[in-house]
């Protein structure tokens, strides 16, 4: 049974008249996007075609494709689909009402919006958009329903419209756009080539350009993880990211329920280049490319990931200000935040060694999200791991309280500039105590927040005090004979301090198993911690110096030297070496300003002059 199709002419009743102008503003400079929902509507009537053979046992094979045609003499840019194509009625039905009224729709609902660049991929505005560029649409299409006839629907973006009967022969649809000058890029292969491969790179069903297959159609999120190799990843990643360098490790989601979301994200070797405001993920809806730019579908901590997230669930044609809030893009935030957690524990359990290598890397993130993140510091806080002074390698903190746990229960000692800290390193060093290096710059938040969470551990830097074991028990303080009660001990302390007259200094002498030192600065953990809070806040120059401590040996053979020099009247070089004792141990805490660093220099000179006679 033929009909046949009798031409008409005739009105499509919208309630906004010209929203095509309106439109055709607020899209200005994303116009292209057309080209994607032209593309995404042909993939759709494959799909629907595809659906009714399955369901229907039709039996229709097929080579599905959808083609793009540029016809620069005609000045028109075709795109065709072998799909379910549509009868005079569907035209009729779907376009003059349903793809009117969704435009309405748009329109509509961000009338009142200020900033249109906050509307997210400008999804779902269909096959209006194609009015942005063409001064007149036509719709060649037959039904996959045998014997009804084609039909031919013809437009300039006006609310009036023809359809007639169309030659046209096989099933599917052809969207012809008739471009004026001001579209003629969109005729320049190069172009066209561009924009396809943004938006439709990844899409279901090939897309065919000049005869050339130009998507992937069944990319990396959309297949199996057991199915691929760490080599399948990589080549993903390059081919996402031609320029950057291979990724540490990534995570693919294939989430099912309670929503649908997939995807793979890298962590990349980040480069100096890094914005850490920018992000660099791509948003999907089932495959379409939306969006480049959505931090809201990132924990914080996590913008430099990397790679693909295919969210079909998520209210694409909505403001970015409601995408923050919408529970559906925390609960991704969520299920992000948890996998990078879980891949964090996995990595540190399987490939310790690996690990290890990529740490310097991502430790500063993995902190950060720490600290943020009460979940994700749950799940990672045994996995964190610092460098030890033991053999350079690298432990976890409940692995050092561990190892401590004879000898300095709780206390987490460590050094935050190696060069400057050696001579308290060498200290811990030959009593065997374990040293963690903290020298990143989140680590005086970290520890501070380690601390906050596990109240019986505390952190001590090095030259806080001096640790357990360092002192000689056996060497106990003797009162000398015929000396008033005093020790030798106080003996060194009163020499000194008859030759340095320094504001804030006071001296302690130990007799420490090292004689080897002769004397160190000491600076209480907590007035230092304070005395840098104020000014990292910039609260006036507080001097780090107001208050510090010189430990001084007893059994160091300098130390005693002095003793006897004092006790024998040779004054002026008691004073050498109690200055010379001074500024060595000063010299890992602070530069000398050019006073100083003259007096040292020339006070070197006189002591090696003695050493010469
Ligand atoms: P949406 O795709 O969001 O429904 P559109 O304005 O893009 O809105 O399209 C309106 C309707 O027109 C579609 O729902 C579909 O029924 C029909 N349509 C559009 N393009 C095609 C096509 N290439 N083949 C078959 N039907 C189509």
């Amino acid at each position: 049974m033929s009909q046949n199709v009798a031409p008409e002419k005739g009105q499509i009743s919208i309630h906004t008249e010209n929203i095509f102008p309106i439109i055709k503003k607020w899209l200005y400079s994303e116009k292209e996007i057309f080209l994607r929902e032209l593309i995404s509507n042909a993939v759709d009537a494959i799909h629907k075609l595809q659906n009714i053979n399955l369901m229907e046992g039709l039996q229709i094979s097929d080579h599905f494709q959808v083609r793009i045609n540029i016809d620069k003499e005609a000045g028109t840019l075709t795109v065709s689909d072998n799909g379910i194509g549509m009868t005079a009625d569907e035209v009729r039905k779907y376009i003059n009402q349903v793809a009117f009224s969704s435009a309405e729709d748009f329109v509509e609902r961000f009338k009142g919006m200020e900033n249109k660049n906050e509307i997210i991929g400008h999804f779902g505005l269909g096959f209006y958009s194609s009015f942005m560029v063409a001064d007149q649409v036509q719709i060649r299409t037959r039904s996959y329903q045998e014997g009804t006839p084609a039909a031919q629907w013809t437009c300039d973006g006006s609310t009036s419209y023809e359809l007639v009967e169309s030659e046209r022969q096989g099933r599917g649809t052809d969207i012809i756009l008739h471009l004026g000058d001001e579209a003629a890029e969109f005729l320049e292969e190069a172009k066209v080539r561009e924009i396809v491969t943004r938006y439709c790179r990844f899409m279901p069903v090939e897309i065919a350009l000049k005869d050339e297959v130009i998507n992937d159609t069944a990319p990396l999120w959309t297949r199996s993880a057991s199915e691929l190799s760490d080599e399948d990843y990589k080549a993903f990643h390059a081919k996402l990211y031609p320029m950057a360098e291979e990724p540490l490790f990534w995570i693919h989601l294939n989430i099912d329920f309670p929503f649908h979301l997939k995807g793979v994200l890298y962590f990349p070797k980040l480069t100096t280049e890094f914005d850490a405001t920018k992000c660099n993920i791509k948003l999907f809806c089932n495959q379409v490319f939306v969006s480049d730019n959505c931090p809201e579908l990132l924990p914080e901590f996590l913008l430099p990931l990397q790679g693909c997230l295919d969210a079909p669930d998520l209210p694409l044609n909505v403001s970015r200000s409601y995408l923050q809030n919408e529970p559906q893009v925390r609960k991704i935030r969520e299920v992000i935040s948890s996998r990078i957690a879980g891949k964090i524990v996995e990595l540190s359990k399987k490939d310790r060694e690996g690990y290890t290598k990529i740490w310097e890397d991502i430790h500063t993130f993995i902190k950060f999200g720490a600290m943020q993140e009460d979940k994700f510091y749950d799940k990672v806080k045994d996995h964190l791991i610092f460098r030890s002074s033991n053999n350079e390698e690298f432990t976890t903190l409940p692995e050092y309280l561990e190892r401590a746990k004879a000898s300095h229960e709780n206390k987490v000692y460590y050094a935050n500039d190696e060069a400057t800290q050696a001579p308290y390193l060498r200290l811990f060093a030959t009593q065997g105590i374990e040293v963690l290096v903290l020298d990143a710059l989140i680590d005086t938040h970290f520890t501070q927040f380690l601390e906050m969470k596990n109240s019986d551990m505390k952190f001590l830097r090095v030259d806080s005090d001096l640790a357990e074991g360092m002192i000689n028990d056996d060497a106990a303080k003797k009162i000398v004979e015929g000396s008033d009660e005093k020790t030798r001990e106080d003996e060194i302390r009163e020499a000194l301090e008859a030759q340095l007259d320094t504001k804030g200094l006071s001296v302690r002498v130990e007799n420490l198993k090292d004689e080897t030192v002769s004397g160190i600065i000491l600076l209480s953990e907590q007035t230092r911690r304070m005395k840098d809070m104020t000014r990292m806040m910039g609260r006036g120059a507080t001097d780090l110096f107001d208050d510090h401590t010189l430990l001084v040996n007893s059994n160091s053979p300098v130390v005693k030297s002095l003793l006897r020099m004092q006790e024998g009247g040779r004054q002026e070089e008691a004073a050498l070496l109690a200055h010379q004792i001074y500024d060595l141990a000063m010299l890992s805490q602070k530069s000398f300003d050019k006073d100083r660093m003259e007096a040292f220099l020339a006070r070197s000179n006189k002591i090696m002059a003695l050493v010469n006679s």
